[in-house]
């Protein structure tokens, strides 16, 4: 009679074949007797028209038990099953029916109420469903007349319950006194009767839901009630027997409190206090452990907004644009109204949620087209014809009798200048800007002379500790040691000279006593050239100040930094601890210690020092919180008032071994790696003249979780996250800075591409470094070309070299994402080296780099954005040439490679990801991703390495990744000559496994949950088996005085054999595989 089908059944037959059979089993004694013939679907639906057409109490008793068993003993599947064949309609009919008799049948009724609230349970449209059968009100009516029966109570309150999924039900049973009615049924500490009153509690919840019955609720006072009760029972309840019912409390109050009069309502009624108080006590045993975290979150969600101490949510730097009278912050509309709408809420939090999920990733298939044609004609592409010199240089220089270091050979710089170099520094070219012409100087000379603002910056660039050394004699004391030297005539002459012009010169021989005697020797690094490059770099607030690790360098620490392992429920105490600040008032301080804008500030002696007005740096202000605790508000983007994140600051004036908290308030991150073992990094000074230069990833009690910040004025609809540290300084008076990760200058960069170039071997490596094109800012976008030189000027060398396939690299696009650039330079470096796989690329491969996408936006400290406050990855589809230079130019390169037929092999852009651990790549998009991969979409993912996992890689790994990635570039060469090399493979094979690494797919996440709720707008915490299905069974199982008759009814289900039931359901329900 029926056809199953792979997928699906069929029904042929009709209900008429099979009533007869059926209703044998429903009138007989109780003795069902099933019949072969029946189907599956008609099984079902001919018990459910029985239900609503039968009149005989015990058929319908009958039906009922074998539906409920039916259903509790399978999955939900055969709950909707059941719904998709009517029976949540079966069921409200059967209520109405018995429910509106004189004296209805609570025999029916209990077990009746209990299946339509198990159903319900699951049937989402069961509210309006109840309202068309006229089920809704009567409910309520028999909750009425039942107030005194606990398991009628229940089984209404449960049913009522359920109906109010819909918002419609809702407010009907609201408009109807329901909530007076519920209300009234809970009573004040009590042992008895706890399901009933727990369902009460419940069911008032779940009325909860519309905001009609939240004003209801919030004008009768019930919050205050709740309030009331709530400290009740946690003050009787000594034996914890009722801990589900005071964590249904909890979660009512949770859901009153949705709304903002149901938050002021709990604030004004001292329901932080209390909470907290509370709290405090569950803390104290394990048995109410399942009480504090909504606890909490009750807390963080009804504290009071506290606008960011700021003057303006405006960045503190702006940047006129050009072609503009003014800058406007086009990404935002500052909302006026100020009547805060929940509606509005629930969207900001569900937009907080997805706003930042995979923000490179285009993960809309359907936006993937066929590539575009040109944004541009053809006639503008010819002006890249510059940037591709390895085609028209003739490389004469090859037969030329090698000079190394010869500054005319083919890696000479296209820059105006030469360069200072560690190992000429006695001796120096001098620059050809210079306007001396004799070209032998003393380093210091040529710097004062030939580079004012370099001399300047050399000056200055111990300016934040000349002001330390002003006042401080801890660190005059250290920086005097740790030059050796001490003479008391000569302190006398620094402090006199300190007056005077000669200051400058002071703080230069300093520099020059501290590297002579500490100068790290870090690889590829020299601050005297640092300092030089630097003095070019343009910057907004126009920097005169070098922050000290970025000028001395950094060396990886020594071994591997594993992950930091997260205290159990820090989160939890770093939010009561700021609960504290709004209860406890009497030992916050609330001063104000650093302020970017405010240069006047006057510090506390013995309050730490901030300053980020450096390179890169941002940190826009510092409040000193309590004696040991700072909150840290970051600058957002320039020309914006969003995209913080980013951190990198100065800190002095510490104490040795306090924990110190810094709490940055501002991060709008809705996740974040600090909440999975990443560490900010650390760079103390003196650490670094003790010869230990190292960035270190530090800090203890560190979690990042959304706090009550709201921006200053009124832009609602942002929602700010924590990340709180607690850092303990190794020395005392030590000058630190911290950072998010890091910190990678675009001065670094351009040092280090100079370094690069002298690195090289002229004849061999063809290395080129040129203006892509300059910035918002003035500054000069990088692009670097790196091949082999031809082995000889002969045709066939030269052909072979210009017929080489392009690969064109670029990263930081995104300032904040500083690993990118830690990335690049091990790439960099590689494609440099004397490795013999650089070399087999440098002759496979044509690499063309753009190592900086966004300088101005990593010289001013934005995270995301550039000067125009656009997220420059947005805007490769239609580049603006005066607002996005550097992406219209490298466009425009790229369509000129494609238009010379010479389109690249590969085209890698790195970034960094702040939810994501370890290494992966992505395609333009998931389809092409995997499509390109040879993967089928759905099932597999892309390779990742996983040989970082557990760590948090530093920039030792990260140069690593760079050079690795290069390795996986030979396997897109077609060059057999390469491929084949028995030198290479050699050398690879023992090296590196790359061909041989576990994969592991990408897509899936990473990380488990989090152990704690970084947001609090979620719903109550569930409580261990206590949903309503197990109420239910536990209401049914139990027998009450009033409702004797039940354990008759009880031992006649039990009649039923297992062996029946079992062979009932087989018959009722098609197999699992065929529902759908
Ligand atoms: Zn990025």
């Amino acid at each position: 009679m029926s056809v199953y089908g792979q997928n699906h059944f069929t029904w042929n037959g009709t209900l008429r074949d099979l009533h007869g059979s059926y209703t044998g089993f429903c009138t007989g004694r109780g003795r069902p007797s099933m019949t072969a013939t029946l189907s599956s679907s008609s099984g079902l639906e001919v018990l459910l028209s029985t239900l609503q057409n039968v009149g005989d109490v015990e058929s319908t008793l009958n039906i009922l038990s074998v539906l409920d068993e039916l259903l509790s003993a399978g999955t939900d599947g055969r709950i909707h099953y059941m719904i998709k064949k009517g029976g949540s309609e079966a069921l409200l009919t059967a209520l109405v029916k018995y429910g509106h008799t004189f004296s209805p049948n609570y025999t029916i009724l209990i077990p009746l109420l209990h299946l339509l609230a198990k159903v319900g349970h699951k049937d989402r449209r069961i509210g309006m469903k109840a309202e068309e059968a006229g089920a809704v009100l009567l409910t309520l009516n028999l909750l009425k007349h039942n107030g005194q029966h606990a398991r009628r109570t229940a089984a209404c309150l449960w049913v009522i319950q359920v109906f109010c999924s819909s918002v419609s039900t809702a407010n009907l049973i609201g408009e109807n006194h329901g909530l007076d009615v519920i209300y009234r049924l809970i009573p004040q500490y009590t042992t008895k009767h706890l399901h009933a009153i727990k369902a009460a509690i419940n069911a008032f919840s779940a009325l909860l839901c519309t905001k009609a019955n939240v004003c209801s609720a919030v004008s009768k006072e019930y919050i205050s009630g709740f309030l009331w009760l709530y400290e009740d029972w946690h003050s009787k309840d000594n034996q914890d027997v009722a801990i589900a019912i005071r964590h249904a409390l909890l979660c009512c109050l949770l859901k009153a409190t949705d709304s903002t009069a149901g938050r002021q309502a709990f604030l004004s009624q001292g329901g932080i206090r209390l909470l907290y108080q509370t709290a405090q006590t569950c803390l104290l045993s394990k048995n109410l452990e399942c009480l504090v975290e909504p606890s909490v979150q009750l807390m963080r969600k009804c504290l009071p907004r506290i606008p960011l101490p700021v003057t303006s949510d405006q960045s503190a730097y702006s940047f006129l644009l050009p072609g503009t009278p003014a800058f406007t912050d086009v990404s935002e509309t500052p909302d006026e109204s100020s009547d805060e709408s929940d509606a509005e809420e629930a969207e900001d939090n569900h937009e907080a949620n997805n706003r930042d999920y995979d923000d490179d990733l285009e993960t809309d298939l359907n936006k993937l087209r066929l590539p575009p044609d040109p944004d541009r004609p053809k006639e503008l592409l010819t002006q890249y014809s510059c940037f591709c010199p390895e085609l028209s240089h003739d490389f004469q220089e090859l037969d030329l009798s090698s000079e190394t270091g010869d500054s005319s050979t083919a890696s000479s710089s296209s820059d105006d200048e030469v360069v200072l170099l560690n190992k000429d520094r006695t001796k120096t070219t001098a620059s050809r800007d210079s306007s001396t012409s004799d070209g032998s100087y003393s380093e210091m000379e040529i710097s004062s002379r030939d580079m004012p603002a370099a001399a300047h910056l050399e000056a200055c660039d111990f300016h934040s500790h000349s002001s330390i050394l002003g006042t401080s004699p801890g660190f005059r004391t250290m920086v005097r040691g740790a030059m050796g030297e001490a003479s008391p005539c000569q302190r006398e002459d620094e402090q006199d000279n300190e007056e005077d012009g000669t200051e400058e010169f002071y703080h230069h021989t300093i520099i020059d006593r501290l590297l002579e005697r500490h100068g790290a020797g870090i690889p590829h690094h020299d601050p005297k050239l640092y300092c030089a490059v630097a003095s070019k770099t343009k910057s907004i607030p126009d920097f005169s100040i070098l922050a000290f690790p970025d000028f001395w360098g950094h060396l990886p620490p020594p071994g591997h930094q594993p992950m930091a392992p997260r205290k159990p429920n820090i989160q939890r105490q770093k939010v009561f601890e700021d609960i504290q600040r709004f209860l406890k008032t009497d030992d916050i301080i609330n001063h104000v210690v650093f302020d970017l804008e405010d240069s006047n500030l006057q510090c506390h002696s013995d309050s730490l020092r901030f300053f980020s007005k450096f390179e890169s740096g941002n940190l826009r202000k510092a409040v000193q919180v309590r004696r040991y605790e700072y909150d840290l508000i970051l600058n957002p983007d320039v020309n914006s008032s969003q995209h913080t994140q980013w951190f990198y600051f100065e800190v002095s004036n510490m104490a040795a071994d306090v924990p110190y908290r810094f709490n940055v308030i501002n991060c709008e991150k809705s996740n974040s790696q600090f909440n999975y073992g990443m560490q900010p990094v650390l760079y103390s000074v003196k650490e670094a003249l003790e010869g230990r230069p190292h960035w270190i990833s530090t800090g203890t009690e560190i979690c990042y979780f959304r706090n009550n910040f709201c921006p200053a004025q009124g832009r609602r609809r942002t929602t700010f996250y924590t990340l709180t540290f607690t850092i303990t300084f190794k020395h005392s008076e030590d000058v630190c800075y911290l950072a998010y990760h890091y910190p990678y200058t675009y001065s670094a960069l351009m040092a280090h591409l100079k370094i690069l170039q002298k690195s090289v071997d002229p004849a061999k490596v063809f290395f080129k470094q040129q203006t892509l094109c300059s910035t918002l800012a003035g500054n000069s976008c990088p692009i670097v070309t790196i091949t082999a030189c031809p082995v000889s000027r002969r045709w066939k060398d030269l052909h072979q070299m210009r017929n080489r396939p392009y690969i064109v690299l670029t990263s930081r696009v995104h300032p904040g994402e500083s690993n990118a650039s830690w990335v690049m330079k091990g790439t960099l470096e590689f494609l440099c080296s004397n490795d013999l796989v650089a070399q087999s690329l440098r002759e496979a491969f044509v690499f063309k780099i753009i190592p900086m996408l966004n300088p101005d936006g990593v010289i001013n400290g934005t995270n995301r954005c550039d000067l125009n406050s656009k997220d420059l990855n947005r805007q490769w589809s239609k580049p603006d040439p005066l607002l996005s230079p550097t992406i219209y130019h490298t466009k425009g390169f790229l369509y000129y490679l494609n238009i010379i037929g010479r389109t690249p092999v590969v085209f890698c852009d790195y970034h960094g990801h702040s939810r994501k651990k370890n290494v992966f790549l992505y395609g333009c998009s998931i389809k092409e991703t995997l499509w390109q991969s040879g993967s089928a979409v759905d099932t597999v993912g892309l390779k990742e390495d996983p040989g970082y996992r557990g760590l948090q890689t530093g920039t030792q790994e990260h140069q690593e990744m760079g050079m690795k990635f290069c390795h996986s570039l030979l396997s897109v060469t077609k060059d057999t000559r390469i491929l084949y090399s028995r030198k290479l493979i050699n050398h690879i094979d023992l090296d590196h496994n790359m061909l041989d690494h576990k994969s592991h797919n990408c897509f899936e996440d990473d990380e488990p949950p989090c152990a704690e709720e970084i947001e609090y707008s979620g719903g109550c915490p569930t409580l261990k088996g206590s949903d309503l299905d197990s109420d239910i069974d536990s209401n049914m199982a139990h027998v009450d005085d009033d409702d004797k008759e039940h354990s008759a009814q009880k031992h006649q289900q039990d009649s039923i054999s297992q062996s029946q039931q079992s062979s009932i359901k087989n018959h009722l329900f098609p197999p699992q595989t065929a529902i759908r």
